[in-house]
């Protein structure tokens, strides 16, 4: 067996909010080609990594790469046209618009979505349609977002991601809320989608998913990585048993 090939990269990334270390110097690589998982207890900096990583916030000290292209301080925009997507855990979708005309939205500026998502060319469309049908939503395309269910909407913010064609998805907690029937749907998918060879980084609390789906899972505490390895080894490890019982 080969090295993996890196996908995100950081070194040193650190960032503090007032007094509170969020980040405190994390380096840690992610494996291009796979479902890797970023897990850690609550406050552990999974998310102000996501943030850093995807120009949200700025990092206060380190880098961020991706495959070993610099993209420390970048905007959201620039990282996104790296090939980096993402979802969140409160789930962005416009809620009064139609989820045909959301998924046009996600791939035009905010500012113009409404006008230009009812202008969009025909090939964007039937683009739109062919995830709708994948995430199996597709005769809900006429309905305003905000009545879809909420793993519907988690689905169609999904969709909305994969409109851009990044070659790196970074979910956070995609199974949250979601009944067990759609956190089956979702994991298919991911798996299906990381088959076709798109590399997925995952911040999830539902152990089962993260160990039954991931190649390479990555462990957080007080803002920096304490273990890593395959699902087999992260479970066992004594530290990551301490980080989550405070042992
Ligand atoms: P996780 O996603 O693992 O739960 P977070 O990245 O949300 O962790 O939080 C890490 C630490 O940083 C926590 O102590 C949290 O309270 C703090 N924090 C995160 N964002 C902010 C913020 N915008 N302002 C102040 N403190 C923050």
């Amino acid at each position: 067996d080969h090295e993996p090939e890196p996908s995100l990269a950081t070194t040193g990334l650190t960032k503090a909010f007032g007094g509170v270390t969020a980040l405190d110097s994390a380096t840690v690589t992610f494996h291009h080609g796979k479902v890797n998982a970023l897990i850690g207890p609550n406050g552990s900096g999974k998310t102000t990594f996501f943030n850093c990583v995807t120009g949200m916030i700025r990092p206060d000290a380190g880098r961020v790469a991706y495959r070993g292209r610099d993209l420390t301080g970048r905007p959201s925009h620039r990282i996104a046209r790296a090939g980096i997507g993402r979802s969140f855990q409160l789930c962005r979708v416009f809620p009064r618009m139609t989820v045909l005309d959301n998924l046009l939205a996600a791939v035009r500026p905010r500012s113009l979505a409404g006008q230009l998502a009812r202008a969009g060319g025909r090939e964007e469309t039937e683009r739109a349609r062919g995830w709708l049908a994948r995430m199996g939503i597709e005769h809900l395309e006429r309905a305003e977002a905000r009545q879809l269910s909420w793993g519907q909407q988690k689905l169609l913010e999904l969709a909305g991601v994969l409109m851009s064609e990044p070659e790196l998805i970074l979910l956070d907690e995609p199974a949250g809320g979601v009944n067990p029937a759609l956190i089956d749907r979702i994991c298919d998918l991911v798996r299906e989608l990381n088959a076709e060879g798109r590399t997925f980084l995952i911040v999830e609390h539902n152990m089962d998913m993260v160990m039954s789906l991931s190649d390479h899972v990555v462990v957080f505490d007080c803002g920096r990585p304490i273990a890593q390895g395959p699902p087999s080894l992260i479970q066992s490890d004594e530290r990551v048993l301490g980080a989550y019982l405070g042992v």
